[in-house]
Order: C-alpha cells, then sequence, then structure tokens
C-alpha cells in the first residue's frame, strides 16, 4: 500500500510520501534509544509539564487538525473535532494521574516482615522504545491512548501509522516536538507494513502495540514472540446490542443508530449485531430502520453531514462482499444495502440494516467495517446472549434493559472487554479498554494502560 493522501470523499490522490530507507529507520532508532536514556530519568511533574503544553497546542489547532483527518480519512469534520478534543482531554487526564496511578506500592509490613527484608516495595518503571503500529479510523485518538501513557511512564514511542494517513502521523512528530520533548521522544516512521518486523527485531525497540486487523495483530504478536517483548493488541469487534423487554426501545433505537454509524461506521466498538427481544423487536426495528434511512449521507466536510465516505475502496468493496453474501443467502435488507446514486464519486455506502441473518452468513462471524447492521430476534434473554457470544471477538458490549437480574446475568455471562447498560460503549481515559478472545489482549486507558509497558521492580532491603 502506498503511502499517501487520498481524499475517499473523491477518490482523488493528494499527496503521495516516500517511505524512509533503512539508514533513516536507523537514525531514527538510535535516536529513541539516545532519547530513553535521558528522558527516563525525568519525573512526573516534567512529564506532566510537557504534555500539558502538547495539548494546549494540540486544543488551539484543533480546527486544522480536523480538517486533515477528514481529507485522508472521510470522517466527518465534527466528529473529527470531537476526536481532537478527546485527546487533548486524555493527554490532561494521564498529565494529572499518571504520578498517583505509577505511586510505589508498599506490601503490608507483615509481609515485609515475613519476606526477611526490612523494607520493601514496588516501583513502576519504563521500558524503553515502544513501537506503535496504529490504524486509520480514529488516527489521533488512536495514537494519543497509546503516546499520553507511554510518555508520562517515561517510554518513547516510535509511531508506524497507517500508510493513509501520513499527514496526520507527521503532524503528532511535530506537536511533540514543538510542545518541548527531547528530540527522539516521539518519532513518526512512515514506513509500510513490510518494515515492521525489521523494526520490530530490533534490540532498541522494547515492546509493541498494535491497534488494527487480526492478520496484522497476529503478524506483529508473532514476531514479538519470536523476540520475547510485550505486546498489547487491539484488534476487531463485533459487538453486541441487545434490546430487552424492559427498555426504553425509542431511545435503545436512536442510540442505536449512532453506535452503528459513528466514524461511518468504521469503529471496532461500533455496536454491529442487534439481538434484541422478540416482544420489542417489531417497534425496535421499525425505528431503527427510520433512524439509519433519516441520516445525512454525504460530503464529510459539510457541517450537517451525519454519515461520509468509507476511507478506501477496498474497505468499501469488503463491505459489498458481506452484505451480497447475506443477501445471496436469504439476509432480508431493510435498507441501503448499496451505493447511494446522489453520490457517484468517493467511496460512499448507504446506512444498512440487513434482518433474518443466520450463522452460515459471513456477516454472523465477520466484522462489518462501514455502516451495516445486522439484526437478530430472540426469544428470551438465554438467546440473546448465546447469540452475542457466538462471535470470534469480544471487545465491549451493549444491553438495554432496566431489571437488575438481567444486568447481573450480562455482567457474568456477555464474553467481552466491557459492558455497557442503557447507552453504547464509549472509552473514557479513567476506564480500561480492551478486548478478549480474537479481540486481542492487554488493555489500554486507566492505571491498567499506563502499567502495561512498564517493568514492575520489586525493591527489597534486607
Ligand atoms: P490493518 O490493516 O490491520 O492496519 C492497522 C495497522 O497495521 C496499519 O498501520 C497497517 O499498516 C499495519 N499492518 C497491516 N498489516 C501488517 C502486518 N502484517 N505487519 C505489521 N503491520 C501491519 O487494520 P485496518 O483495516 O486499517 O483497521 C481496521 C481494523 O482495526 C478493524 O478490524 C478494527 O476493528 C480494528 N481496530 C481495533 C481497535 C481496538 O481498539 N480494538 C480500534 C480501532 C480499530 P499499513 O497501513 O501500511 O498497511
Amino acid at each position: 500500500m502506498p503511502i499517501s493522501t487520498t481524499n475517499p470523499a473523491t477518490g482523488e490522490t493528494l499527496q503521495t510520501f516516500e517511505a524512509l530507507g533503512a539508514e533513516e529507520i536507523e537514525e531514527r532508532l538510535e535516536r529513541a534509544r539516545a532519547a530513553f536514556e535521558e528522558y527516563r530519568t525525568t519525573g512526573f511533574a516534567e512529564r506532566a509539564e510537557l504534555l500539558h503544553r502538547a495539548a494546549d497546542l494540540l486544543e488551539k489547532e484543533r480546527d486544522d487538525i480536523a480538517r486533515t483527518l477528514t481529507t485522508e480519512m472521510g470522517k466527518p469534520l465534527t466528529a473529527a473535532r470531537a476526536e481532537a478534543a478527546k485527546c487533548v482531554k486524555a493527554m490532561r487526564w494521564y498529565a494529572e494521574h499518571a504520578g498517583e496511578l505509577l505511586a510505589d506500592e508498599h506490601p503490608s509490613p507483615a509481609d515485609v516482615e515475613d519476606s526477611g527484608g526490612s523494607t520493601a516495595y514496588v516501583r513502576y518503571r519504563p521500558l524503553g522504545p515502544v513501537l506503535a503500529v496504529m490504524p486509520w479510523n480514529f488516527p489521533l485518538w488512536q495514537v494519543i491512548r497509546f503516546a499520553a501513557p507511554a510518555l508520562m511512564a517515561g517510554n518513547t514511542g516510535l509511531l508506524k501509522h497507517a500508510s493513509n494517513v501520513p499527514r496526520t502521523a507527521l503532524y503528532l512528530e511535530d506537536l511533540f516536538r514543538r510542545a518541548g520533548y527531547p528530540r527522539g521522544c516521539f518519532q513518526t516512521l512512515l514506513i509500510g507494513s513490510g518494515a515492521v518486523e525489521g523494526v520490530l527485531r530490533d534490540d532498541r525497540v522494547a515492546a509493541a502495540t498494535l491497534t488494527g486487523s487480526e492478520p496484522a495483530g497476529r503478524s506483529v504478536a508473532a514476531v514479538a514472540g519470536d523476540e520475547i517483548k510485550k505486546t498489547v493488541l487491539e484488534l476487531g469487534g463485533s459487538d453486541p446490542y441487545l434490546v430487552l423487554p424492559s427498555a426504553d426501545v425509542a431511545k435503545a433505537a436512536e442510540v442505536a443508530v449512532t453506535a452503528r454509524t459513528q466514524n461511518n461506521g468504521q469503529s471496532c466498538i461500533a455496536a454491529k449485531r442487534f439481538i434484541v427481544h422478540r416482544e420489542v423487536y417489531e417497534e425496535f426495528t421499525r425505528l431503527f430502520v427510520d433512524g439509519m434511512k433519516a441520516l445525512k449521507v454525504g460530503d464529510p466536510m459539510d457541517e450537517s453531514t451525519q454519515v461520509g465516505p468509507l476511507a478506501s475502496e477496498r474497505g468499501r468493496a469488503d463491505l459489498e462482499e458481506l452484505v451480497e453474501d447475506a443477501r445471496e443467502r436469504g439476509a432480508t435488507v431493510l435498507c441501503g444495502g448499496r451505493r447511494p446514486a446522489a453520490h457517484p464519486a468517493g467511496w460512499f455506502y448507504e446506512p444498512t440494516v440487513l434482518a433474518d441473518v443466520t450463522p452460515g452468513m459471513r456477516v454472523h462471524r465477520e466484522e462489518t467495517f462501514g455502516p451495516v447492521a445486522t439484526l437478530y430476534r430472540a426469544a428470551d434473554l438465554d438467546e440473546a446472549i448465546e447469540v452475542a457470544n457466538d462471535t470470534p471477538f469480544g471487545l465491549s458490549s451493549n444491553v438495554w434493559t432496566r431489571d437488575r437480574e438481567e444486568q447481573d446475568r450480562c455482567v457474568r455471562d456477555l464474553r467481552a472487554g466491557g459492558v455497557y447498560f442503557n447507552g453504547m460503549t464509549a472509552s473514557h481515559p479513567a476506564m480500561p479498554f480492551g478486548g478478549t478472545k480474537r479481540s486481542g489482549y492487554g488493555r489500554e486507558l486507566s492505571g491498567h494502560g499506563i502499567r502495561e509497558f512498564c517493568n514492575v521492580t520489586t525493591v527489597w532491603h534486607g
């Protein structure tokens, strides 16, 4: 895949970039190592000052970088601005909380005595340069979600961003540089995916985090495993959205539209499979389909647009194949299921709802990365949970019910990294984010996220 900026709303390539050569990669790796040796000795206050300064800059430049995001990957401009604002919030959160999240931990005096020591404590020390392989769907947020905690922990960062968002990737390097971070603390490597293995095998790289597809995760984790390096994987999702009889069905249907189509349907934590109790199925379906049909699809730079194009031609083709497969195997297309006639250029696809979905269809097991929802009718909660868990993924889940017992059942039985009631899944800096099964392992955000790339060191005095 060439490294280029191509506008998904028009299909026009605006700029192409040369990938770094071996010498340039070597230079940057050496810079990351040298920067780490200096930066790791800084304290939380100094690191927080730098991160706050980067947040200030991003806040000021929000509108400009939002236009870059929309130009490179097609998300509505309003959503791009919100993404930048969310990054600022997370940066400030980690700047303010890292010190307490990584404070020394002290075992009980009785346990210290039992160990034969006079004092003992646990210190969270940084690991070194961490390679971050990142996707295009939230081109700022995915990176900041890694970088803010990693930098506050004292690590340095090497970003291999997706090949279709190079302007955003370069902006991020520049942002940290202008904030005053020592040279080499955060660098962008403009490289293709084929060059990742060499970087990851380099002794100067301590660990890796990857957000992206299952094949990419498998490949990076295999190399890291071979090198005995720690990894965090944030992979795909096919989150269930359960609607049960005690729910506010109108609200559930309204939120379902946003949950499915946010970011033009290209979000790992988007609700993708809508599993509705038979008692409220007809009502929910009618409201949900009406809501999907009412969405404004169009130019993502237009302030009133709700759904823009898919980020790539390949992405749209993949989605079309999934819908065609379902249609051929008997699914009913309640709305959409085609390209919008009003937008012949660019990679648009109509918000789509598929009913009568069965396990033999690809959409049942694969991730639909675009505005396509699948609907299931469940006889009771048991069946709803069974369908919800019948997926290789386990990122998050959403349940609409006001019944306490049903809520407890869901917390116990849904196999996912999150269970969200009466609302849609959304990440927050204070709450861990990540999945189980094929959705990956490890956590980002919160104290769990910042501790992923730390050397948890036992200090003991005899
Ligand atoms: P992708 O193809 O896996 O790309 C993600 C990143 O991995 C890009 O930087 C890509 O580089 C790189 N890459 C691809 N193949 C690689 C390989 N074999 N070795 C090393 N690096 C490789 O993913 P995508 O299709 O762009 O993104 C969508 C996927 O990401 C979806 O499955 C989505 O659910 C998932 N996602 C997960 C989360 C989460 O938090 N769990 C968040 C967002 C997205 P190139 O661009 O150069 O190919």
